[in-house]
């Protein structure tokens, strides 16, 4: 039987990023993977698919709608060959997930094909192609987690489907009903509607992206409202139902009507649900919570001592770089290590067109805490840089503690925004007042340069350019 110092059960970004911190921290590292192919659900049906559709639908619409602007013609008709366009999206997936393949290689980590389960608390038995049982000192169980789904929706996988079905349509819908106005929900929506689908979007609370800066809801609302989305706020589906090519919703509205809704696809985003099935975690005695979750401290230590769990199999945020920070704080605490991960500043990211993205506290957390605070905001079009790339839409908004100008927190929405919040990061890592961002020179012309007027009103209320 083969032995290890760590043997990591799933191989997603916390999975295999755990992997390959561990063995740079020289412990002899095993990796086990029911798929064939390893990164897991964000570069296999995730992350990384999304973005590639994202990215060739946003060329489409560019192409349709806005070069001519920039005095740009193309004679005849501009058309979607959708097979290229998931081909293309296939060979993204193929060569990110070959790259983990070299990761693994170069470290020298040994990889497992088959599905994991405990036998004990040190003893896992592999099923499928790479059956056997091997032992290891310690155990981190990166499982991830699966499309989460209303308990009346039956998912046929062909016109009700998930965001894994999405990211590999055969057709453009005519009319995709999306259930959901979150990350999913809204990102996947976005490249249908630019396809050419109308797209209807259900939401059970009053606003898209609910969690986020109520702010940030209302700007990417308006601007898709505007693209000719169907907006249905406060509407809470209640049942689905599938005639041949036709897909029927029906969802109550605030006045306790119920509304229908015909399309030909749905898609189901309602969240994601952690994954423990096949674990056989009770042979260990790993706890799982009542909602699913692998029970961890805050060292993400199970109730079993020698078992860890990260990644979206564990309390938080459901994101992939939150998964990775948990795998290298895992690796360092079996080195004997004291990592520390800052949850408060994990930035949150929607890749729609605007970008929204965030970090820290929202208005309505530090109104709910009682935390005084200014908030100073700056829109992207009275930017140069925004005006001569034509994108025009949304903002930067800053929020710091009335008394002592620390920054709580960033929001932002516009071009470019996934990108920008990474300098929202660095500045709340250390701890920056809104003045000191204020007095630091941004290159002319950037969208970037919205941070520092965005800082300049929260400090002063002296933003230049307004
Ligand atoms: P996962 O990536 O889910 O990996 C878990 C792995 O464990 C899987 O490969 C699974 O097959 C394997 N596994 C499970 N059980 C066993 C077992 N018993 N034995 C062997 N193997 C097993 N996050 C972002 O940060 N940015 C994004 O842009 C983003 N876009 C997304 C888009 C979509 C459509 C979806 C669905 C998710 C997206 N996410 C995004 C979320 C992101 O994919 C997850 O947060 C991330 O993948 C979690 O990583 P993980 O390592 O915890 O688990
Ligand atoms: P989500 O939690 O982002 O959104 C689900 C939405 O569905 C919520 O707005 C919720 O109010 C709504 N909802 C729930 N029940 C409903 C009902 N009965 N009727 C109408 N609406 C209802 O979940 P998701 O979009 O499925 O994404 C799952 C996870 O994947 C998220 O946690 C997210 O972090 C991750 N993800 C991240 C990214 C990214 O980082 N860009 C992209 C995709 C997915």
């Amino acid at each position: 039987m083969k032995s290890y110092d760590v043997a990591i059960i799933g191989s997603g970004p916390g999975g295999y990023v755990a992997a390959i911190r561990c063995s740079q921290l020289g412990m002899k590292t095993a990796i086990i993977e029911k798929y064939a192919t390893l990164g897991g659900t964000c570069l296999n049906v995730g992350c990384i698919p999304s973005k590639a559709l994202l990215a060739s639908s946003h060329h489409y619409e560019e192409a349709t709608k806005h070069f001519e602007d920039h005095g740009i013609e193309i004679p005849g008709e501009i058309r979607v060959n959708l097979e290229k366009m998931i081909g293309r999206k296939q060979s993204v997936v193929d060569q990110t997930t070959g790259g983990i393949d070299f990761l693994m290689k170069k470290n020298n980590i040994d990889v497992f094909e088959g599905l994991g389960s405990f036998k004990d608390a040190t003893h896992i038995k592999i099923e499928g192609k790479d059956a056997q049982e091997i032992e290891a000192k310690n155990i981190i169980i990166a499982t991830g987690s699966k499309p989460g789904n209303l308990p009346f929706i039956i998912l046929d996988k062909e016109r009700v489907i998930t965001s894994t079905e999405a990211l590999k349509l055969k057709e453009i819908p005519k009319h995709m009903i999306v259930i959901g106005g979150g990350v999913i929900g809204l990102e996947l929506g976005q490249v249908y509607k630019r396809l050419g689908a109308e797209v209807t979007v259900i939401e059970y609370m009053d606003r898209i992206l609910p969690t986020m800066d109520a702010g940030l809801s209302k700007e990417l609302n308006k601007v898709f409202k505007k693209a000719k989305f169907k907006m249905m706020m406060s509407h809470k589906v209640q049942a689905v139902e599938r005639k041949g090519d036709e897909v029927i919703v029906k969802a109550e509205n605030k006045k306790g009507e119920i509304v229908e809704f015909k399309g030909d696809y749905c898609l189901v985003s309602v969240g994601r649900k952690p994954n423990t099935a096949g674990l056989n975690a009770d042979a260990a005695g790993v706890k799982i919570s009542d909602r699913g979750q692998v029970e961890v401290n805050e060292h993400l230590q199970t109730n079993v001592k020698n078992i860890y769990a990260i990644g979206d199999v564990v309390r938080g945020a459901m994101l992939a770089h939150k998964a990775e920070e948990e795998g290298v704080f895992v690796a360092e605490t079996l080195a004997g290590q004291k990592p520390h991960i800052n949850y408060n500043l994990i930035p949150g990211v929607v890749y729609t067109w605007p970008e929204v993205a965030a970090v820290g506290k929202t208005e309505e957390e530090l109104k709910e805490a009682g935390v005084e605070y200014k908030a100073g905001q700056f829109p992207f079009r009275a930017l140069g840089r925004a005006r001569a790339g034509g994108d025009l839409d949304g903002f930067v908004k800053i929020l710091a503690d009335k008394k002592t100008d620390e920054v709580l927190g960033i929001h932002m929405i516009g071009a470019r925004c996934a990108d920008l919040i990474a300098e929202a990061v660095v500045a709340m890592e250390y701890r920056a007042s809104a003045e000191d961002i204020s007095r630091m020179s941004h290159a002319h012309p950037t969208y970037a340069e919205a941070m520092k007027e965005a800082a300049l009103a929260a400090t002063e209320d002296r933003a230049l350019h307004v």
